[in-house]
């Protein structure tokens, strides 16, 4: 995947739409990263802490059992793995290493179902820096476990009580506290969305995701790669890091988005939270709130680079529902022992439905990204399975 133009622009989509008193936070950000990322050993820094305190590299499994069962060659990339269980930590801590180099002591977040504040709050911890995350009153009350972690782990976390008191809303009370706090404050901000240079500083810090993969898939495959890619995609960072080690190969992307809040699959283009993208609007343009079991996915939106990917061609965006996703986590549980998030069991669901089919012929090989493990939503599926 290529670099964003000067401005963001990932073809139509991208940008910084933001008040203008964020304008030079969004650019010193760019320039710090930029400056980062051209040095060996600021990537010599992240990889050594990833590898020392969250298990990288993780390993792809040859899920030989459910490959049997689908007649396509199913190869799992193990997210799930790592240290807090999902690939959020890569970018938590590449984004805190770029905080304390450009000087900044306090880190701040938003959350919806509490996966990334708990990142950026284990993330705050390694480094010793102050950590506050906002997060709506709604998914306070609903995600009462995660915010406990939070503060096990040293984070402030100040609900908030505006608008529909959820993600977008916590979103927009975060882009308030950076305005005021930016010299002393970086914006956390959790998937490949927002203003520029996010989606793209976000897509770099989770290509290790992979990169990695092509390596370990071509050792499996004889030098090989994959046929088809998959990743489940909310705002699409998992995905977009997984694309893009890929993405210069003939290997087949796809992008699986939650039935209910479809953004490539089922939305407009338009701009919301800093950048252009398709999303999810009413007959008036309004936002239009998105609903799916996997509240990792509950994002109307998507990162702007999956709208390009989509609009060039390039990769290709299909839906799951609800109920073939349940199907999909049973299915991975009881012929890999691998109990998955309900996120990437979007990723197994497509490849169950669509194996055998023109979609993904049988005697393929797909590669699909385990993002996370499942203990989090253990008990949303048991109440729903009884
Ligand atoms: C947060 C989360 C996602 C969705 O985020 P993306 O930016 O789309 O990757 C997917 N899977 C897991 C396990 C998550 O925690």
């Amino acid at each position: 995947m290529s670099e964003p133009s000067p401005g963001g622009r990932f073809g139509d989509y991208g940008g910084a739409f933001v008040p203008e008193s964020l304008i030079p936070a969004c650019q010193e950000l760019d320039r710090a990263f930029r400056s980062a990322w051209g040095e060996q050993a600021f990537h010599d820094q992240y990889e050594q802490i990833l590898e020392e305190h969250a298990g990288r590299p993780t390993p792809v499994t040859d899920a030989t059992r459910l490959s049997e069962r689908l007649g396509v060659r199913v190869l799992l990339k193990r997210e799930d793995l790592t240290h807090t269980g999902s690939h959020k930590i890569n970018n938590v801590v590449g984004q805190a290493l770029l905080a304390r180099r450009m000087g900044k002591h306090r880190v701040i977040a938003e959350t919806g179902a509490g996966q990334h504040g708990v990142a950026t709050a284990t993330a705050c911890a390694m480094f010793g820096m102050e950590c506050v995350v906002y997060m709506g009153e709604v998914d306070v009350e609903r995600q009462a476990l995660n915010v406990f972690r939070m503060k096990l782990l040293g984070a402030e976390v100040r609900p908030v009580a505006s608008g529909s008191r959820t993600l977008k809303d916590a979103i927009n009370e975060a882009l308030r506290d950076w305005v005021a706090s930016v010299e002393s404050t970086h914006y956390c901000l959790g998937s490949v969305t927002g203003p520029h240079p996010y989606p793209w500083m976000v897509r770099e810090l989770q290509r290790i995701v992979g990169d990695e993969a092509r390596e370990q898939c071509r050792r499996i495959l004889d030098g090989t790669d994959p046929d088809y890619v998959v990743a489940c995609v909310g705002g699409g960072s998992n995905a977009a890091g997984t694309f893009a080690g890929f993405v210069d190969t003939l290997a087949r992307l796809v992008g699986v988005e939650p039935a209910g809040g479809a953004a490539v699959g089922r939305g407009l283009p338009g701009v919301v939270h800093g950048s252009r993208s398709m999303l999810l609007q009413d007959e008036h343009g309004q936002v239009s709130e998105s609903h799916t079991i996997s509240a990792g996915l509950d994002y109307p939106g998507v990162g702007p680079e999956h709208a390009h990917l989509a609009a060039a061609g390039r990769a290709t965006y299909v839906a799951a529902e609800d109920g073939e996703v349940l199907d999909a986590l049973q299915l991975l549980a009881v012929t890999e022992g691998i109990i998955p998030a309900l996120e990437p069991a979007h990723a197994v669901a497509w490849v169950a439905r669509a194996a055998g089919t023109e979609d993904l012929p049988e005697g393929s090989t797909v590669l699909v990204t385990m993002s996370g493990r499942g203990d989090k939503d253990a008990q949303q599926v048991m109440d729903i399975l009884g």
